[in-house]
């Protein structure tokens, strides 16, 4: 089966994970500041707390940015649950702002009309959590202008766009946002077998998710509340998790970050050569917005009206081609039904969905590979076209 994504792992990213297991710690020691400061040279972010994963750096970025009870927190329709959850994790509401046809990626003119409305009944949310559908930048300005303008925090859900760029500052610079989120699931742009990072500008946020990362323990002196006891000692200030980061893994993040942009450029060509192969068939691509350059984490298509996508999913797979579909419409998710969600909340979202669906896209796959691929895709819609004529 050709898979739809996976990682790329070589000699010296064993090395570097055999290295940490041979060393005094496995955890708590060099690796994940090591980590933490090669994102922040990256990005270009002034600080970055790693996690266990993104699901944890969303947690703690709600957390941070003071997300609480009868609070409300936006995001995408189109995505995966977590970028929900995490709200509700902290005992928000969520709710959803409907997507751009064209790039599954939050509607700005959507986003502009909900805020206004939600002004008038005063039920803004706090935080607001664009996604990156596919590595592609949402318009970042746009929605971070709208953020400003009413005073809410906002959150990038960046788990499929490391790598990538926008208005020339590469995702993570928190240009538009107070938080970026990332992802090193081994599915995602670079891996840590699981883990993510939350980056962010602003020392105090970074200092907060950090603290929620451990118990909510410091060993600070500078922040102390009681006399400091000797070394052993260390005082508890709030309500935290252990979602920390191993060495292993922030060893093995290491190792992938000097690979990041052999990754994308790889990821690009093959997302360029599928624009050419697939020219001249009825298939639409989901094409990064202009300023932006993609981490292209996802090959997104949107089939043509004649076809029936299930038929197609299923005539590939039974090919040997794992094709996949990003995302179902979380606010269609049984759990979210509870809520009082329903079919026609979101309809651009849910058209979007209904014509998806996800081809292979990643750095090891080959050009034999490829072209069995786009063979079998365009034979697919011929047969289609054929049988409608
Ligand atoms: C994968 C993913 C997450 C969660 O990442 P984990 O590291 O697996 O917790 C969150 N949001 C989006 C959009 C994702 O694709």
């Amino acid at each position: 089966m050709i898979p739809y994504g996976r990682q790329d792992i070589n000699q010296a990213d064993i090395d570097a994970v055999m290295e940490v297991l041979k060393s005094d710690f496995l955890t708590q020691g060099p690796k994940v500041p090591a980590f933490e400061k090669a994102i922040c040279d990256y990005t270009g972010s002034a600080h970055a707390v790693a996690v266990n994963s993104a699901t944890s750096a969303l947690h703690i970025a709600c957390l941070a940015l003071d997300v609480g009870p009868g609070d409300r927190v936006w995001t995408s329709p189109i995505t995966f649950v977590a970028s929900a959850n995490c709200a509700l994790y902290c005992g928000a509401y969520v709710d959803f702002v409907d997507v751009e046809l064209a790039s599954g990626n939050m509607c700005p003119k959507a986003l502009s009309k909900k805020l206004a409305l939600a002004a008038e009944t005063g039920v803004l949310p706090k935080v607001i959590i664009p996604v990156h559908l596919a590595g592609h930048s949402c318009d970042m300005q746009t929605i971070g202008d709208l953020a400003k303008q009413y005073g809410i925090k906002v959150i990038e859900d960046a788990a499929h766009a490391i790598g990538g760029s926008y208005q020339g500052f590469k995702i993570g610079a928190c240009q538009y946002s107070d938080i970026t989120v990332f992802s090193f699931h081994p599915v995602k742009i670079i891996t840590s077998a699981e883990g993510g990072v939350a980056a962010t500008q602003n020392a105090q946020l970074a200092c907060s998710m950090a603290s929620y990362r451990s118990h909510g323990i410091t060993k600070d002196p500078a922040i102390l509340l009681r006399p400091d006891e000797g070394d052993w000692y260390y005082e508890q200030h709030q309500l935290g998790f252990n979602y920390r980061m191993t060495d292993l893994q922030a060893a093995l993040g290491l190792s992938q970050l000097t690979r990041l942009n052999e990754f994308v450029s790889k990821r690009n060509k093959f997302a360029k050569d599928y624009k050419l192969a697939l020219s001249g068939t009825d298939i639409t691509l989901i094409k990064p917005m202009a300023n932006s350059e993609s981490a292209y984490h996802l090959m997104l298509v949107i089939l043509p009206d004649i076809a029936d996508r299930k038929t197609v999913f299923d005539e590939m797979r039974e090919k040997g081609i794992q094709v996949h579909v990003h995302y179902f419409p979380v606010h269609l998710q049984p759990f979210y039904l509870n809520f009082g969600f329903k079919v026609g909340d979101f309809p651009q979202a849910e058209a979007f969905y209904q014509r998806l669906l996800t081809l292979p896209l990643y750095p090891t796959l080959t050009t034999s590979e490829f072209s069995y691929i786009v063979k079998n895709i365009r034979l697919q819609l011929y047969s289609l076209t054929a049988i409608n004529q």
